[in-house]
């Protein structure tokens, strides 16, 4: 750990937002850093409030993450599961036995009247995560997706129908009544702010929630600190997650370059793996190692992530 040096916010969805924020978690100060989950992927399910992303980050951030499955809780058990099975109900949303903990004290606690960032917070501290995770908003937002026999929740879309449907189009209901979460915003506005990371995440599913939010761009475009992507494409591919394929449907072109041209507007920096070098122009570039297996890569390309907004530096005249 370093001495302050100001404020990261990071954007994070889920899977390969999380291993992003692990590792600027374990570089910086606790109190440097500000991870904001999307939380358009939250749902209803058994009657319970499922964030999938808030989850993740929560469970990657606390070392409680399952590494083989790559979602859910480490040392889990399916007694739940199993009986919902059992008795014929709906069964295609995995929920282990520890992770329906998380649920249904959640779900008890916003029926009380707690806000899903109280809750989160909380939660964060329970789990021994040190850094902030913050929800994108208290409101609800639902990303849906439209396939070709119409639109489709999105856990219908990713779980149920795992990523099969061609995806035509993409609608974050509640997204403009939403008020974006105020510690995000007054983060953005911070003086002391020293970067905002877009972390590896799916563009349409995870990071565009966040920037349709009201206010979110403007923000970002008036904020002084730089603004640096982490390409979630590595070789025209996704490391895991449908990213490429919808890429691909919704005729863009699934490559670092396709990601830039979707926000690169917004960045001042642009992180992309080796593999990729020299596929970009336009903004300022950063070719390294960027698949994160390890634990030391995750260090490492937070550490690069941090090095290469600080090389652009503030925007501020
Ligand atoms: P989800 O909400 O669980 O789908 O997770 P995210 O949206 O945060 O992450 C999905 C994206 O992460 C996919 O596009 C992956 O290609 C990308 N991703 C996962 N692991 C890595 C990695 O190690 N490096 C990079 N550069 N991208 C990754």
């Amino acid at each position: 750990m370093t001495a302050s040096e100001g404020l990261v916010v990071a954007l994070s969805g889920g899977v390969g937002g999380a291993k992003l924020a692990l590792g600027l978690s374990r570089t910086l100060p606790p109190e440097d850093l500000l991870i904001v989950a999307n939380t358009g992927d939250d749902f209803e399910h058994l009657d319970l409030s499922i964030s999938p992303d808030i989850d993740t980050l929560m469970y990657t951030l606390s070392g409680l993450a399952n590494q083989e499955l790559g979602w859910g809780r480490a040392d889990e058990t399916w007694s739940f599961m199993e009986t919902v099975d059992a008795l014929g109900g709906e069964s295609w949303f995995r929920l282990g036995d520890r992770d329906l903990a998380v649920h249904v004290e959640r779900t008890r606690r916003l029926r009380a009247g707690d806000t899903l960032s109280a809750v989160t917070a909380d939660f964060c501290r329970r789990l021994g995560v040190a850094a902030r995770v913050l929800p994108m908003t208290d409101d609800r937002v639902r990303t849906r997706v439209l396939a070709e026999d119409g639109w489709i929740e999105f856990q219908e879309y990713f779980v149920h129908r795992q990523c099969r449907p061609v995806v035509r189009d993409l609608a974050f209901d509640g997204v403009e009544a939403a008020r974006t979460h105020p510690d995000f915003l007054a983060a953005l506005a911070e003086p002391n702010l020293r970067a905002v990371i877009v972390c590896p995440s799916n563009p349409f599913i995870s990071v565009e929630p966040i920037l349709a939010l009201p206010g979110v761009r403007a923000a970002l475009a008036a904020c002084a600190a730089p603004i640096i992507a982490v390409s979630p494409i590595i070789g025209g591919r996704a490391v895991k997650g449908p990213t490429a394929k919808m890429m691909t449907e919704l005729g863009l072109d699934p490559s670092a370059a396709g990601v830039a041209a979707r926000y690169g507007d917004l960045l001042d920096g642009y992180v992309l793996d080796e593999i990729d070098a020299g596929s970009v122009a336009g903004l300022p570039v950063f070719v390294t190692h960027t698949l994160m297996k390890t634990l030391a890569d995750r260090e490492n390309l937070a550490r690069i992530v941090l090095n290469a907004a600080d090389k652009v530096g503030c925007k501020r005249p």
